[in-house]
């Protein structure tokens, strides 16, 4: 006999960077999760503030999106 076996899958979701736009000089940019978690700790509740890599000027991060 050869039952069909079946089983779930887990889709899986990983943000591996974030994509942000400076307030000051609008430049986007990318922070690899490693580097946005050093900056704001958990990334999906952020408290910190991030540098941009273009103007150095530091803004805070007031919420997030999924791409
Ligand atoms: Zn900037």
């Amino acid at each position: 006999m050869n039952k069909k076996l079946s089983v779930e899958y887990t889709i899986v979701q990983c943000p591996s960077h974030i994509t942000v736009t400076c307030p000051h000089c609008e430049e986007e940019f990318t922070l690899s999760l490693e580097e946005a978690e050093s900056r704001v700790g958990d990334i999906f509740d952020p408290i910190g503030d991030i540098e941009c890599p273009e103007c150095k000027e530091e803004f805070e991060v007031s919420g997030w999106e999924l791409d």
